[in-house]
Order: C-alpha cells, then sequence, then structure tokens
C-alpha cells in the first residue's frame, strides 16, 4: 500500500483509465475499471471520494497529509485531462470524445465549424 501511495504518475493514469471507463462514481461504489490493480482501485475510490468531500467543503484541502494531497492531485489532474478531452452533449448531458456525434443519445453535435482548419486531421 506504502508503494502505491506513492505512485503519483500511476494514480494519474490509471484514474483517467477509470473515469474513461465510466466507472468512477462520486458514491464511491465498488472501484476497478479494466485493468486497474486492486490496490491502486481502493486509493482510488478513497481519492474520488475525497475529491468530492473537498469540492463540497475546500477547507478539507489545508488538513491533508501531504501524500494523500498529493494523489488528490494526480486524481484531479486527471480529471481535468479527461474533461478536457471530451464536451457535454447539449442533449443528454453525457461526456463525449466526439465532437460530431454523441455515443450515448446519438444527437449530431455543433463539431462541423472546425472540419475545414483542421490540418492534424482526426481520422479514425
Ligand atoms: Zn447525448
Amino acid at each position: 500500500m506504502r508503494e502505491v501511495s506513492h505512485d503519483f504518475e500511476g494514480l494519474r493514469e490509471y484514474a483517467y483509465a477509470q473515469l474513461a471507463s465510466g466507472s468512477a462514481r462520486p458514491s464511491g461504489q465498488g472501484p476497478g475499471g479494466p485493468g486497474i490493480p486492486a490496490a491502486y482501485a481502493a486509493w482510488l475510490a478513497f481519492l474520488f471520494e475525497l475529491e468530492a468531500a473537498v469540492r463540497a467543503n475546500p477547507e478539507l484541502r489545508g488538513r491533508l497529509r501531504a501524500d494523500t494531497a498529493r494523489g488528490l492531485a494526480a486524481v484531479e489532474q486527471a480529471r481535468m485531462r479527461f474533461l478536457a478531452e471530451r464536451k457535454p452533449c447539449p442533449r443528454c448531458g453525457a461526456l463525449t470524445i466526439s465532437s460530431f456525434i454523441c455515443e450515448h443519445c446519438g444527437a449530431r453535435l455543433g463539431g462541423q465549424a472546425r472540419l475545414g482548419s483542421s490540418s492534424k486531421g482526426q481520422t479514425r
């Protein structure tokens, strides 16, 4: 447990994987997305709950132990990356990684405007 709680890179990656798999629920129930080691899953379940608690009560942040605060930061960074890569669907509110069609309700999203200017191209 000690190594896990100090592997902030690993935590960040697994936190992202858990967010992407949709299994990170605020209720903290049954963690463990695909391929996430149990020790990380347990620590992440705690950190996701802590993240929600800190959001509701920001004073808590100042009372965390240093390694807990770093773990929380890793989870928050993973969430920022997760959110930066996705947009909420205007119809159903689900986060969708496509900018054209909602993967959840099939709504067409206003992603067309960027098609012409993108030299990188999102070919997939
Ligand atoms: Zn939708």
